[in-house]
């Protein structure tokens, strides 16, 4: 018996019949004919042969056997060169004897073919290998199969193959990998894979090969179609917007059409609006870019940012940044867009005469600081014309003085109209920024504040870099924007506040850029990028303290010190300034209200314990406030007119109502038939409520163990502190409380141990070296520094204490009108202290009558302190502790010993 033959049909690239399989291709007539002739055959089947790809060999040695399973002419057949289509259904694998080329020309051509055994039963470890991976990929098709009709087919042939056996793995194995969708080498080594373990291992392969693509595919898949979703839905939202822009654009057009009574024909729409105005802005930015100094850094900048953004879509994102860059860039005061040159104001003769007048008009006193200021505005001046001498004979004149024979050379850099920085040091409402507004003024000049209360972050100053979100330029850029020029006067505000170096930079050191003239002609904000000459601003700080400002800082400032008013001080401004700014403010007239002297004074010390005016002017606030509100209610009750004439008739009505008031008929609660304009000491409870230092005098008691010291607070205020001592049952040591620091809890040591070692020749132990916290009771001493709230520290309060723990001791007793400060030493010296102004102002408005100071802060009471002040109280200057005990408690309270002060004193 011969070889089998078969009829061998090539199946066109990439087509593949694997056995078990269906596959549909469209034939030839002359093919379908010999396919036909087949049918008449008995056993009509097949060698499906896949042709081989062009580039690779052209023999063939694998294919399947099929059987035709159907031939029809489809009747809208499409291809009139292959009108057939063809059905096969693969049986069994087949191969040639030995590689074959097949001829195509001819068709069907018979060929000698092999049926290779397909017998044998796979190892048990193919069989599961081959469960595992075929498991793995249909779950994963299941999990990916978008058609839940699908997903349930994955799910059902996968219980089939869990449940297979064998002796069908092979089979089910030609099943899966016919169903599956895999590369063509791929089924073409699985078709030639005739021993079933071979065939088993292959179709494992393929299908973990197939898993992971199909992961990896999925993967990319939603990362696509995520990016997809998302622009689709950004521009579904902005069809969406525009639509609803479109719809309120005719809601508001069509009313104004129908009343004018024209159509819509001369009406422009809103949008077109917002693109004219849009297109303005453009126009306008671009203007003032080409007005930027050709070849400055700012106009190079500029231009490369407006190409940008030229290039960016408008609306985006970036769009709006490069914008609001570009908007900030062209609004800093460049030396291109300087508008008026100062130094017209300067040049004036009548310069300082009015800047004098000026000083006087908003500034009650102050005459040392004026004459300070003046010598400051002086040298601005002289230097300013120097300066300007000095560029005319370089030739570089300004446009004002522009002589005519004058040989032009290249502008040099203006050294600027500086002074030394100005730092005004004292407590709040001092007048330290209403003083920096009258300079400005002064010297025509706008004026900005920059308040650094509370600035941590170096950006605030300075800026922060584009690349941040929301990022803009610092305080100091956003202050030169808002005054327009490059030559403001700029008060930076609480300059001991400024924080110091931390993890957002260093503010204090942006600071000391931008008020070192060595540097701040090229300060470079982070922002703005391009260097800003800020050698034409002129610079003035506050402080309340000098304490926590920097060295560096203080180096370059010259301090003026504002310590505080006296009451006498207080009542003038009160009445020239506050009163009338308040009477302005709160829109009445200065003839509708007045306030006794009486009634100022009593607001100024019973309201108000403060050494600037803020809070007393906050009061006067509230009174004229209080009477505004009264007036307007009589005026509604038909009392008189309001505006024009009705002006006449409100002075009538108020001077008569005064008079009814002197009367004494005038209504209690003032809303009643009379309205009065003054307004009486007894009247300020009514509207202030329960006076706040109402009898603290009479509140302060002589008792033992308590006396007054002198201090000064952060905000630079001076004031009284009580020392309190007590004694109580313990081990003989010393207790301090009251938030106290290192220092002052050295002070308290080194008092107590001075009276310790003196116990004997004031008379408060028997013997000499008895200790008088042992002897007669064993004790604790225990010092206490009231508004434990505040942190206190510093050498000062040592005689206070002092004397606190004498009068413990000896029980005499420091008369209450008597508040001392001094630094003590243990040898029993005195020690000049700091703040003595603040410290005297503070004890006269607390009215102790009379201070005890270390002798050599003598010449800072004479120099510094009022007259008025200094006649009113008693000084004590002391140089040793014996002084200050006998200037606190009286001559011979004590009981001395005065041989041991002898002895003493020769030490
Ligand atoms: P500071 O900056 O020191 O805290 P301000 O300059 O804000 O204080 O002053 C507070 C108020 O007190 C301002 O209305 C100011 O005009 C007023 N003032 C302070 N000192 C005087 C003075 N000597 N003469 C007139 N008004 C003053």
């Amino acid at each position: 018996m011969g070889s089998p033959k078969l009829p061998v049909l090539l199946l066109p690239h990439p087509l593949i019949l694997l056995p078990t399989a269906r596959v549909t291709l469209p034939i030839s007539r002359s093919l379908a004919d010999a396919i036909l002739s087949l049918l008449d055959d008995s056993d009509a089947v097949l060698a499906a042969i896949p042709l081989p790809a062009p580039d690779s060999p052209s023999e063939v040695t694998y294919g399947t056997a099929a059987r035709i399973a159907r031939l029809v002419r489809p009747r809208n057949q499409s291809s009139p060169t292959q009108p057939y289509l063809l059905s096969l259904h693969g049986i069994q694998r087949i191969r040639f004897p030995t590689p074959t080329q097949i001829d195509q020309s001819e068709t069907l051509p018979v060929h000698n073919i092999v049926y290779p055994s397909s017998e044998g039963i796979p190892s048990r470890d193919t069989v599961e290998a081959f469960k595992h991976a075929a498991l793995v990929l249909l779950d994963r098709l299941a999990k990916d199969s978008p058609q839940p009709q699908r997903k349930d087919d994955w799910v059902r042939v996968s219980a089939i193959v869990e449940d297979i056996s064998e002796q069908r793995a092979a089979w089910m194995a030609d099943v899966l990998v016919a169903a599956v969708s895999s590369q063509y080498p791929d089924k073409l080594a699985f078709l030639a894979a005739t021993d079933v373990e071979d065939r088993l291992r292959c179709a494992t392969e393929l299908f973990i090969k197939q898993s992971s693509i199909q992961e990896v595919s999925k993967k990319i898949a939603s990362a696509v179609d995520e990016s997809l979703s998302r622009q689709q839905k950004e521009y579904f939202l902005r069809q969406q917007l525009a639509a609803i822009q479109r719809e309120l654009q005719s809601l508001q057009s069509s009313p104004a059409s129908v009343g004018t009574g024209f159509g819509t024909g001369g009406s422009t729409s809103e949008l077109d609006d917002d693109d004219q105005a849009d297109a303005d802005d453009l126009a306008d930015l671009r203007r003032k870019i080409e007005a930027l100094d050709v070849g400055s850094e700012e106009r190079k900048v500029g231009i490369r940012e407006w190409r940008r953004l030229k290039r960016i879509p408008q609306g985006s994102v970036e769009n709006g940044v490069i914008r609001s860059y570009l908007e900030w860039l062209t609004s800093v005061p460049w030396p291109s867009n300087k508008t008026t040159t100062p130094l017209d104001v300067l040049k004036d003769r009548s310069f300082l005469t009015r800047a004098r007048a000026q000083l006087d008009a908003d500034h009650y006193g102050l005459d040392q600081i004026k004459r300070r200021l003046m010598e400051y505005l002086a040298v601005v001046r002289l230097r300013a014309i120097a300066d300007a001498a000095q560029t005319q004979a370089q030739g570089n004149t300004p446009s004002t003085d522009t002589s005519p024979g004058a040989t032009p050379t290249p502008p040099t850099k203006s050294k600027g109209v500086k002074g030394p920085i100005l730092l005004f040091v004292g407590p709040p409402g001092t007048g330290k920024t209403s003083l920096g507004q009258s300079i400005a003024k002064a010297l025509g000049r706008p004026f900005q504040r920059i308040s650094l209360g509370g600035v941590r972050d170096e950006a605030e100053i300075r800026g922060h870099r584009r690349t941040y979100v929301a990022s803009g330029p610092g305080s100091i850029v956003q202050a030169l924007r808002k005054a327009g020029r490059n030559d403001p006067v700029i008060l930076l505000d609480e300059v001991d506040k400024v924080g110091h170096s931390n993890f957002h930079g260093d503010p204090a050191a942006a600071l000391l850029e931008v008020l070192d003239p060595e540097q701040n002609h090229s300060f470079n904000d982070h922002y703005i990028n391009v260097p800003i000459d800020l050698s034409q601003v002129l610079f003035i700080c506050t402080s309340n303290t000098l304490d926590t400002i920097s060295a560096p800082l203080l180096d370059r400032c010259e301090v003026v010190e504002l310590s505080g008013y006296t009451y006498d001080e207080k009542m003038h401004i009160a009445k020239r300034f506050l009163l009338p700014k308040q009477i302005c403010a709160n829109g009445l007239s200065d003839s509708q209200l007045t306030l006794t002297d009486d009634a100022l004074l009593h607001v100024a010390t019973m309201y108000t314990r403060e050494a600037g005016v803020r809070s007393l002017e906050r009061a006067i606030g509230a009174v004229v406030r209080f009477k505004a509100v009264e007036w307007a209610e009589w005026l509604d009750k038909g009392n008189g007119a309001v505006g024009g004439e009705g002006n006449a008739n409100e002075n009538a009505i108020a001077k008569q109502n005064a008079n009814e008031k002197q009367d004494g008929n005038a209504s209690e609660n003032g809303v009643g038939k009379e309205w009065r304009a003054t307004v009486e000491p007894h009247e300020l409870e009514k509207i202030l409520g329960i006076p706040r230092w109402d009898g603290e005098e009479r509140d302060r008691e002589e008792k033992r163990g308590v006396v007054y010291g002198l201090v000064v607070t952060g905000m630079g205020e001076g004031g009284i502190l009580p020392v309190e001592s007590t004694a109580l049952p313990g081990t003989g040591r010393l207790k301090l409380t009251g938030s106290l620091g290192d220092v002052i809890k050295e002070s308290g040591e080194i008092a107590l141990s001075w009276v310790k070692t003196h116990a004997f020749e004031l008379g408060i132990t028997a013997g000499r070296g008895v200790d008088p916290l042992k002897v007669p009771d064993v004790i604790d001493v225990h010092l206490h520094l009231p508004a434990g709230a505040q942190k206190k520290d510093g050498p000062s309060a040592g005689i206070a204490m002092i004397c606190a723990f004498v009068s413990l001791l000896s029980g005499a007793c420091v008369p209450k009108d008597i508040a001392m400060t001094g630094e003590i030493t243990l040898r029993g010296r005195v020690t000049p202290v700091g703040g003595i102004r603040m410290k005297v102002l503070g004890a006269h408005r607390a009215q102790i009558r009379k201070v005890i100071l270390p002798w050599a802060n003598r010449k800072d009471v004479e120099h510094d302190v009022a007259l008025e002040v200094r006649r009113e109280m008693q000084f004590f200057f002391v140089r040793t502790i014996d002084e200050a005990l006998e200037a606190a408690f009286g001559r011979g309270a004590l009981g001395w010993r005065k041989e041991t002060v002898l002895l003493e004193s020769r030490l």
